[in-house]
């Protein structure tokens, strides 16, 4: 394995960066693998080859485009096992994890490819004139893409929402050259997976600069991303604190431009009464074995327990307890994601209204997370909106509720999540209806009895929600819909059918689903 700490531009690899910075793990002779931070100007090439690739690459046929998806998966397996065993050195993720998360990543891209092939994304929909009405002008609209986008990938899920995870591939679908800003956090895999996309790119012919892949562990790169006028979107998947600073960079630009930041979240869960009653203790343990799920470090991860206060909730805390008690957490991803998460639980452990119900065991290891619960009243939850914060980690806290008005108080108080979940029976569901309606205004996605963590890759999947869960709830970054998040809307109008774009002329040569005069067809316009 080759690694070269060099930025890809395009098709080139360039290292003209004096400042260098060591990854996390070292080599087979014992020494750190370094990587150069891109220059000014490599960040600058990277986007001004990014931006002649667009041009060309909006031209390409869907099938085109869907082979170099397919191709990328195949690339990614092909680096076989040592892309498994160096990602797990660098993410301190166990290899069966990793094994899923490759797979998922792969099929990500066949889906995308699929999509692009059945055409239906392309919400093709045309207005004919009519007979009785000919001053009716003939229009047309499809999808087009963006253009150059900007990419954030978060460490805790390296292969899935990093290099060519979800924001990459929806926005190579959609027809958008794709510059990537690599994680520090792991280095040698963005260099593996971006060599994989570089590959794949050659090998079907993709223009150079569809995709490239930068270097930094200063802030600057990512600030000169943002700040370029040839980017037209981001995308960025991670903190809150890194979401919200390049959204807020993005804000300062001359020219706007649509800023997708996928932050944390506490993804409360609601316990209503019926079945805390029936199925308290099953509940309890599966509920705790979330919380602990990847050591805590899943953006879906359960961090607030909303339940009522009355005979059954003794027995279900003391369960949840038993279950932290016996737990013993993990390496975290990072040192910084370990620090951090001490100070959320140190915050908590110090905090006048807040009661440590329990901890888990200190493995003999560096960086190895405690897993932590707490308990506290909703009046007080109310009162204290840090309480509310994400604990990225094995940690969560349990609100007690005093009545139904206590419950519906505390839910409609959380701000925007990626997800809320409610536990209930048939009567607790019909009971607390005003509770589903409250959430559906908090979450991108609500899940009756079910966990949060785990977010499918198919056609109904929403991965977003009201800020600060994202900083735009119309999107959803898992899933087909994410594709729209790089594409705006044209409308052709009065084009003769010659010079239409293939999806809107008459004879349909895609043969894909259109919306023609209101009615949704495949059929050609005679
Ligand atoms: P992170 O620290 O925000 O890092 C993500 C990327 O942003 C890195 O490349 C990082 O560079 C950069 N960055 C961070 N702060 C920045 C700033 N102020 N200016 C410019 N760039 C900045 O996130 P992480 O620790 O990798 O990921 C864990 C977090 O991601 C958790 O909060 C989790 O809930 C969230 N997450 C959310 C989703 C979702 O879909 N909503 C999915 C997965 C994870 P440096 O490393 O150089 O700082």
């Amino acid at each position: 394995m080759t690694i070269t700490g060099n930025q890809l531009i395009g098709y080139s690899r360039s290292g003209k960066g004096n400042e260098k910075f060591s990854g996390p793990v070292k080599n087979e002779h014992g020494e750190s693998y370094t990587f150069h931070e891109a220059t000014t100007g490599e960040i600058d090439e990277a986007i001004q080859k990014a931006h002649k690739a667009a041009s060309v690459y909006k031209q390409l046929s869907y099938t085109k485009r869907a082979e170099f998806l397919e191709h990328i998966a195949d690339e990614i397996m092909a680096i076989g096992p040592e892309l498994i065993a160096i990602t797990m050195q660098e993410s301190n993720l166990p290899e069966a994890r990793l094994l899923g998360e490759r797979d998922r990543t792969t099929g990500q891209l066949r889906f995308f490819a699929k999509i692009l092939r059945e055409g239906s994304w392309l919400r093709a929909i045309i207005d004919l004139p009519s007979a009785d009405n000919p001053a009716k002008g003939d229009l047309r609209q499809m999808q087009l893409p963006l253009g150059v986008t900007g990419v954030w990938g978060a460490s805790n899920f390296p292969f899935a929402f990093s290099v060519a995870g979800g924001d990459t591939v929806s926005a190579l679908a959609a027809g958008c050259p794709v510059v990537h800003k690599a994680h520090p956090a792991h280095p040698v895999t963005c260099e593996l997976i971006g060599g994989a996309i570089v590959k794949a790119a050659k090998e079907t012919c993709m223009p150079d600069g569809v995709f490239s892949l930068l270097h930094g562990i200063n802030y600057q790169t990512g600030l000169q991303i943002v700040r370029h006028p040839l980017v037209k979107a981001l995308a960025f998947t991670g903190s809150f604190q890194g979401g919200k600073a390049l959204f807020d960079e993005a804000n300062k630009r001359d020219e706007p431009i649509p800023v997708y930041s996928e932050m944390g979240s506490v993804n409360p869960v609601f316990i209503l009464p019926g079945i805390l009653k029936e199925k308290g203790t099953e509940l309890a343990r599966a509920l705790a074995a979330s919380n602990l799920l990847g050591v805590g470090q899943f953006c879906t991860n359960p961090g607030v327990v909303v339940l009522p206060d009355g005979g059954a909730t003794a027995p279900f805390l003391n369960d949840y307890k038993t279950t932290i008690e016996d737990a013993s957490g993990g390496v975290m991803l990072t040192d910084g994601i370990y620090r951090s998460f001490n100070k959320g639980v140190e915050a908590m452990e110090s905090h006048s209204d807040v009661a440590l119900l329990a901890k888990g065991k200190q493995l003999d290891k560096k960086s190895a997370a405690v897993p932590h619960v707490f308990t506290t009243s909703a009046a007080s939850f109310l009162m204290q909106e840090e309480l509310a914060d994400e604990v990225f980690g094995p940690s969560s806290i349990h609100i007690t509720t005093q009545n139904k008005e206590e419950i519906l108080s505390v839910a409609r108080n959380f701000k925007g999540q990626l997800t809320a979940t409610i536990w209930g029976n048939e009567d607790d569901l019909k009971n607390y209806r005003e509770l589903q309606h409250i959430l559906e205004d908090k979450a991108g996605r609500l899940i009756i009895n079910a966990m949060p963590t785990g977010v499918e890759v198919n056609y109904a999947m929403v991965h977003g929600g009201p800020f600060p869960a994202t900083t735009n709830s119309a999107t959803t970054s898992v899933g087909a819909t994410a594709i729209y998040r790089f594409t705006r809307p044209v409308c052709f109008q009065g084009f003769p059918d010659t010079i239409l774009p293939e999806a809107l002329q008459n004879n349909n040569p895609l043969g894909i689903l259109r919306q023609v005069n209101g009615k949704f067809t495949t059929d050609a316009i005679i």
